[in-house]
């Protein structure tokens, strides 16, 4: 009996020495914050050195002012996709040479800084294409490379990478290096994903000079705070992205975004509207050819990206039908040669539920301003991500707002009404970030910095006065 007790004494202390251990063993997210939240000032402020990130599921974007050419040139916008790739031969890609890679890990955004335990990320698990592990209750992601053992990283040390290329690239576009960064976040994105955000970017060598909303940036980039919104008007954001898609409501007043509605969908974006495109022509290879593609990674990969394209020609004005080719060699030998086409109708049928569940985001966050007292109707609508540049989502927000609840049933284009600058959807949020890190813009980097008037929302963190 007595020996029973030791043993389960010895047991319960190696337990809490290894979850002691476990914890000393995490990269010191803490003390990395505190430096970025309590670190010496930086300055003095120089047009064009905090440069925007946003990081996405699917791309992310860098921006700035200035370069070879001086601070008057125009914002520039680089965008690549958020993928990394840990080759056998120990390289790291990053971005385009990684994005076709077999072992490219990408869609990492949504599981920064969650815990392993947590509803999204049990979903998350079903979705993604590589697997991802408990870590001292933490997500981590597994990677396989170079035949090595597996080993694991946080989603923050792969989005680092991402944001270590974006910097790359802001550097070389400026000629000269960088050190602070404006960095964009989502609404839903608590304190972990935030500090998880930061701290990816601290890998890169990025400090966060401020953290702010992507739906506020996006609402800037298509000048809604000059004096385009009444004081109380209220701007809905939907966001359809590569694997997310969210909706958030702000209203406007005295040049602050507040949030007062929003809901998300982590998996919800083109990704999906791909995979049923892919689905389809699986079955119909199957059907007229007799061959199965669907256990090939490569073959699958190859039709999904085919599957993409033809989505994106079908989005161009006067295109009404897109080809989609197979020729390929599967692992077992059998050749496939499959030509196909896809005309809009087929398209808009094949993802009918899931351009439904985009409006439901949208008819959601709407119900819930419902409560919020005072709310009276929506003036404008902005729309971000990629994947609002297909026409039969915007038809169906628009019918959705039509006559009811918009100050102008003409407010949906690419951004909002009467738009001064056409900013394309998937570059939204980082040009807007790119206005509120410009001082003789719209905004400058903290939130009241100076006494002077700020752009922004009551979420956004300054972490430097400039
Ligand atoms: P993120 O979620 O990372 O912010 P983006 O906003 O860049 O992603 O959106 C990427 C998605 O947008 C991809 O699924 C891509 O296929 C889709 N997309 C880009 N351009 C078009 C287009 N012209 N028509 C339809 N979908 C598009
Ligand atoms: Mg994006």
């Amino acid at each position: 009996m007595a020996r029973d007790g030791g043993a389960v004494v010895d047991i319960l202390a190696a337990a809490a020495a290894a979850v002691l251990l476990c914890c000393f063993l995490r990269p010191a997210t803490a003390m990395m914050v505190d430096t970025i939240r309590y670190g010496p000032p930086r300055g003095p402020y120089r047009l064009g050195a905090v440069p925007p990130v946003d990081l996405g599921n699917t791309n992310s974007c860098v921006a700035g002012y200035g370069g070879a050419d001086g601070e008057s040139t125009p914002m520039f916008r680089l965008c690549i996709p958020t993928s990394v790739a840990f080759t056998d031969d120990g390289a790291t890609l990053v971005g385009e040479a990684a994005k076709n890679h077999p072992a490219a890990i990408s869609g990492f955004k949504r599981l920064l800084g969650t815990r392993f335990d947590s509803p999204d990320v049990r979903s998350a698990a079903e979705h993604l294409p590589y697997k991802i592990v408990d870590w001292c209750t933490r997500t981590h992601i597994e990677v396989n490379a170079g035949g090595a053992a597996a080993r694991s990283m946080y989603p923050s040390d792969v989005a680092s990478i991402v944001i270590a290329e974006l910097k790359a690239r802001a550097e070389a576009h400026l000629g000269g290096e960088v050190h602070n960064a404006v960095v964009t976040v989502p609404y839903y994105f608590s304190d972990g994903p935030r500090e998880a955000a930061m701290n990816a970017a601290a890998m890169a060598g990025l400090m966060t000079a401020r953290i702010t909303g992507e739906p506020p940036a996006a609402a800037v980039s298509h000048g809604l705070h000059r004096n385009k919104l009444r004081d109380g008007g209220n701007v809905l954001v939907l966001h359809v992205g590569g694997g997310t898609s969210d909706t958030t409501v702000l209203t406007y007043d005295n040049a602050v975004f507040e949030a007062i509605a929003s809901y998300h969908d982590l998996h919800l974006g083109g990704d999906d509207f791909d995979g049923k495109l892919a689905d389809h022509f699986t079955q119909l290879i199957k059907h007229r050819h007799g061959i199965d593609i669907a256990g090939d990674d490569l073959a699958v990969a190859k039709l999904k990206a085919q599957c993409e394209r033809a989505k994106k020609t079908l989005t161009a004005a006067g295109h009404d039908t897109a080809q989609v080719n197979l020729h390929s060699q599967l692992a077992n030998g059998v050749n496939v040669s499959f030509s196909g086409s896809l005309t809009r109708p087929q398209f808009e049928e094949l993802n009918h539920d899931l351009f439904q569940r985009v409006i439901s985001l949208v008819e959601k966050a709407m119900a819930e301003t419902k409560r919020v007292p005072g709310f009276d109707m929506i003036d404008a609508i902005v729309l971000v991500g990629g994947s609002t540049r297909i026409p039969r989502i915007r038809e169906l927000v628009k019918n959705y707002f039509d006559g009811k609840e918009t100050a102008t049933a003409t407010s949906i284009s690419s951004g909002a009404v009467a738009m001064a600058v056409v900013v394309e959807p998937d570059e939204a949020v980082v040009h807007g970030g790119g206005l509120l890190s410009h001082p003789m813009e719209d905004g400058y980097l903290c939130m009241g910095a100076g006494g002077r008037r700020q752009i922004g929302s009551p979420m956004d963190r300054c972490y430097h006065e400039f």
